[in-house]
């Protein structure tokens, strides 16, 4: 696919090009938090204001990995990024102004509250997690200070295939998400479809790395019922290596491109998933935090305390997805 027809094709999909390599999509969350007050899971686990969050990539087509629960497009994937990177301050400025652009159609609507509305235009967080592999984007260190100088906070979603980035993270994301989502080398090679050998012992050199990070740290599984799901004793021995502050079970949702790759069936319940949770839980010495039963996800941690990004508290209204 080349670069104009997957331009084409990720417009078509609402995402807003900002850079050669670079885009923004308005999160369904930030609607939902725009026209009912409704935030995003992370509002109710870490306070995230969804309407205020711009969800985003430095690395549209650029992934080292395949893994058949992704909802983005694939078959374009490299680990070679451009010659040319997007410049990280010109990329933070043309973040904010797409999503203002993306959202001023909801000024003026009956639900969205005036002040809401103007809240929006100034974000205060930015999920780096929108498509692709992000730490392969070679600025990503200077755009994470742009971000912290302005007050936005961010979270930085990596599958953990990408070790010597992390070792140079400066400096770190407000939250570092570590995808996690094979309990073993053979799992991960058949989920994933890596094409690179090394990429389990990669991702396993990040979880030792990830161990030493003074930041917020969460291992996410995503859980894809008869593939993934289970096996708590060896991914109970995965999260102990990184040893993070925060553990999310989460479900496969069966949307976007996934669709081509798997099933409904594949989709586990919300039960299933808290069974799991409960059983790693005990094994690693978590608590059960919280759980989001509509987005399938629940929360593990050390404590209670300290949950919330500073000056944040949990979501108003009840979280979903
Ligand atoms: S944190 Fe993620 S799900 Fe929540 S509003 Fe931001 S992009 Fe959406």
């Amino acid at each position: 696919m080349g670069d104009q027809d997957l331009s084409t094709e990720l417009a078509g999909q609402g995402y807003r090009l900002v850079g050669r390599h670079s885009a923004v999509k308005t999160c369904y969350w930030t609607r939902q938090s725009l026209l009912y007050g409704r935030d995003c899971y992370k509002g109710r686990f870490y306070g995230i204001e969804s309407h205020r969050c711009v969800q985003m990539s430095p690395a549209i087509d650029s992934c080292n990995l395949h893994c058949r629960f992704c909802w983005r497009n694939q078959g374009w994937e490299n680990d070679e990024m451009m010659a040319e990177y997007d410049d990280p301050e010109t990329l933070l400025d043309r973040s904010v102004e797409a999503q203002r652009e993306m959202l001023s159609g909801f000024k003026g609507e009956a639900s969205v509250p005036e002040a809401r509305w103007e809240e929006a235009r100034q974000p205060r967080h930015i999920a780096i997690s929108l498509t692709g592999e992000p730490t392969l984007y070679p600025k990503m260190n200077r755009f994470l200070e742009l971000c912290h100088a302005r007050g936005i906070t961010t979270f930085l979603v990596t599958n953990g295939t990408n070790p010597d980035a992390l070792r140079h993270l400066d400096p770190l994301p407000t939250q570092l998400y570590v995808s996690v989502t094979a309990p073993n080398a053979a799992i991960f090679r058949k989920l994933t479809l890596h094409d690179r050998t090394d990429a389990w012992a990669r991702l396993l050199e990040s979880l030792d790395i990830v161990r030493a990070l003074p930041t917020r740290r969460v291992v996410r599984h995503t859980l894809v019922q008869g593939w993934n799901l289970g096996w708590e004793d060896q991914y109970a021995e995965l999260d102990l290596r990184a040893r993070p502050e925060f553990i999310e079970p989460k479900g496969y949702v069966y949307m976007g491109k996934s669709r081509q790759r798997l099933s409904r069936d594949h989709v586990p319940s919300h039960p299933a998933i808290r069974e799991f949770a409960r059983r790693l839980a005990a094994r690693v010495g978590y608590r059960v935090l919280d759980e989001a039963p509509d987005s399938k996800v629940v929360l593990l941690g050390l404590r209670a305390e300290g949950r919330y990004l500073p000056g944040l508290g949990p979501a108003e209204a009840p979280a979903a997805a």
